[in-house]
């Protein structure tokens, strides 16, 4: 089971908050790549995380901070040269011990298919339960990289395959995604009888759907 469950429903980082009186919310990376937010004192804090929330890809873009986003988090990417190899996770940093640049891409990769498998078996195992009074039988799960969707139902061999860079979404979204496929293994279509099941075993799908913000990774989903 991979520590990323637990920060699920805590996607804020932390930052420093200075008050100003300008109106509305500016935020900066210092050069030691702390977050340092600006706000006026009628600004709520579920307004600054919000604020947070959203701009955190773009400010790290800015500043040329390294990131990777994992089950919706950002975390900034910090290598470390060592004799031993390993990935860790720290707060808000992902932090990669190899003996050279090589190897550490190396672990870091071996470390997304590790989590990718542990996370999305868990995931499916969880979601199966939802199944329980339908005739279906947990299905094997494959995950591979795949360019065009998230989920592919394979209903002759029971199983389903789910593409490995969901690892870099909400774990909400990927259970939407799991679940999305284990309806097929019931109904080969997205006809009314899909979305009778889906509602009832995921009343909050289109919540979910939500999360993935771009058309182009919405029209993955089939
Ligand atoms: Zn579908």
């Amino acid at each position: 089971m991979s520590n990323f469950f637990s920060k699920d429903h805590n996607n804020i980082p932390k930052y420093a908050l200075k008050m100003t009186k300008q109106k509305g919310i500016r935020m900066r990376v210092t050069a030691r790549g702390e977050l340092v937010v600006h706000a006026n004192p009628f600004c709520t804090k579920e307004m600054i995380d919000k604020y947070v929330e959203r701009h955190l890809d773009e400010v790290y873009f800015k500043a040329k901070v390294p990131t990777v986003r994992l089950f919706g988090r950002s975390f900034q990417v910090k290598k470390i040269k060592g004799t031993t190899s390993h990935v860790t996770t720290c707060e808000d940093e992902l932090i990669i011990q190899a003996k050279d640049e090589a190897s550490m891409e190396k672990v870091f990769q071996q470390f997304l298919r590790a989590n990718a498998k542990d996370v999305l078996c868990d995931i499916s195992e969880m979601i199966f339960y939802r199944f329980q009074e339908y005739s279906i039988t947990m299905p094997k799960v494959l995950i591979r990289k795949m360019t065009s969707s998230w989920g592919i139902c394979h209903p002759e061999t029971n199983s389903i395959t789910l593409n490995a860079e969901l690892i870099h979404y909400p774990v909400e979204f990927i259970e939407y995604v799991v679940c999305h496929e284990f309806i097929h293994l019931l109904q080969p279509n997205h006809s009314p009888v899909f979305y009778d099941i889906l509602k009832k075993v995921m009343p909050d799908y289109k919540r979910r759907i939500d999360l993935i913000e771009t058309n182009n990774e919405k029209q993955y989903l089939m």
